[in-house]
């Protein structure tokens, strides 16, 4: 049988990095064995629903370099991949469910079910549906609806007995089924529930393993009853567990900076994220932090995603995106920093700013920190901070250094790297200063701080201008 995953989110026009990586598991442990990876939009809560958002999951798997074999915009032969598209499908199995004895009509208004709320309040207990409507006669089923009293179909569960769920993390989980609800599939609108469509769904469309949050755990219990109901074959289960924010909570919506469109706006890079993603979880055989999409798709084995929850780190983050920019060639890193760059380079050479972007190719943990490094070179006055005033106070050869470079750098002919190069000889001869003395002092005097790219390139790039400026 052919390996078939799914991705299946809401559209709600966002994802968070918590839904990507799920996607990526999906697409990993497809591609691992050759097997297609599907994607289905589930809107069946028609609130959360957003314009664009089918497009929007497109463009970022596209840039995750994760390709859709089928899906709403590109179908294949299981189809439609909406699932609002389904309804007659739903409605159909719904049906069946009802006639095989599994499901029934349950026609309880909505003051009923607030009646058997209130009763389950009062004993403290989760509230059950009570199963009134599963003893409703023949006739009276058909009066109502004769009559058009709305309805819903329910789930009929085992009041006895458990059942088991197995899933490749978390082993053999057993579930008492008098604690199960007869839960809802199909609702009076004709909408299913997620917990009758996700099931339909996997099976029409051959998915053979679910990957999904660790939130359906338990859920799938119901889910494998209804399996079982239909006789089909139920799927390999990988529940994975969840990733929380810095703060310790569950990743959402409203956690706004774990957004993966916001850090690709930042100028993380996508392949950077997708690797980083991936460690977030699960553990590779062999110790080796960076890989390649095609490594991945080789060593991928949910075998080894841990059961335990994972914690975003944004810190860990920026370190593999400050390896994955290191690795650009120069001239895609260029491309993909000069947007960041928001200074006005009109009055620029193309070979000033390209060199200038190039020296801080190994200094950036992402994209919008370029204008930060960069500033020294288009703002007019820097700050020297107190500890490098102090610095500069520090030693009686200091003054005697920042003079000397004055001079020989204001001699200068040629302004270009190789002759301030020489000139950084010149000073070390003329005054016998050398290390952290000879070189922190015109660093701190042109740019304010005590680090920064290769001096000589610094020098060259701020301009003799500005450089004797600060000097003086
Ligand atoms: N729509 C569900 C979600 O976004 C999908 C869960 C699943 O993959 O079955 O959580």
């Amino acid at each position: 049988m052919k390996t078939r995953t799914r991705f299946a989110p809401s559209p709600t026009g966002f994802m968070h990095i918590g839904n990507l990586r799920t996607a990526i598991f999906e697409y990993l442990v497809a591609k691992h064995d050759n097997g297609d990876f599907l994607l289905r939009i589930e809107d069946t809560d028609q609130t959360r629903k957003v314009d664009g958002a089918i497009d929007f999951i497109y463009d970022t798997l596209k840039l995750c370099n994760i390709e859709i074999d089928e899906g709403p915009n590109n179908e294949g032969n299981y189809g439609p991949y909406v699932q609002s598209e389904r309804l007659d499908i739903y409605k159909k199995y719904a049906l069946e469910l009802v006639e095989k004895g599994f499901a029934y009509y349950c026609f309880c208004s909505e003051e009923e079910l607030e009646e058997m709320r209130e009763k389950a309040n009062l004993r403290h207990k989760p509230f059950l549906y009570d199963g009134r409507c599963s003893r409703l006669s023949k006739e009276k089923i058909e009066e109502n609806l004769k009559n058009g009293v709305p309805y819903v179909i329910r789930q009929k569960m085992p009041k006895v007995g458990e059942t088991i769920v197995e899933d490749v993390i978390y082993g053999k989980i057993k579930i008492d089924n008098s604690i199960l609800d007869d839960q809802i599939l199909l609702k009076s609108d004709g909408y299913p529930t997620y917990n009758f469509a996700n099931v339909i769904d996997d099976h029409l469309m051959e998915i053979t393993h679910v990957i999904r949050g660790k939130e359906y755990l338990d859920q799938s219990a119901k889910y494998n009853l209804l399996y079982e109901a239909f006789g089909w074959e139920k799927p390999t289960y990988v529940h994975v567990p969840m990733v929380l924010g810095s703060d310790g909570n569950k990743l959402s919506k409203r956690n706004g900076d774990a957004s993966f469109m916001d850090l690709y706006n930042e100028g993380f890079l996508p392949s950077a994220i997708v690797n980083y993603l991936v460690l977030l979880g699960w553990s590779p055989e062999e110790n080796k932090e960076l890989f390649t999409m095609d490594e991945l798709i080789k060593a991928f084995n949910p075998k080894r995603i841990g059961k335990s929850s994972s914690t975003y780190d944004i810190k860990k983050l920026e370190w593999f995106n400050q390896k994955y920019i290191k690795e650009l060639p120069d001239n895609e890193y260029l491309k993909f920093i000069k947007p960041f760059l928001t200074y006005n380079v009109s009055d620029k050479s193309e070979e000033w700013i390209n060199r200038l972007l190039t020296i801080y190719k190994d200094h950036l943990s992402y994209g919008k920190q370029i204008d930060e490094l960069v500033k020294i070179f288009f703002e007019d006055d820097i700050t020297i901070s107190k500890e490098n005033e102090d610095f500069l106070a520090s030693d009686e050869n200091i003054p005697i250094v920042i003079k000397t470079y004055y001079e020989e750098l204001e001699k200068l002919s040629d302004w270009n790297v190789e002759e301030i190069a020489k000139v950084i000889d010149i000073v070390k001869e003329k005054t016998g200063v050398k290390g952290k003395l000879l070189y922190m002092p015109i660093r701190i005097k042109i740019s304010g701080v005590e680090h920064g790219p290769d001096l000589p390139d610094e020098i060259y790039l701020m301009g003799r201008d500005k450089v004797l400026n600060r000097l003086k």
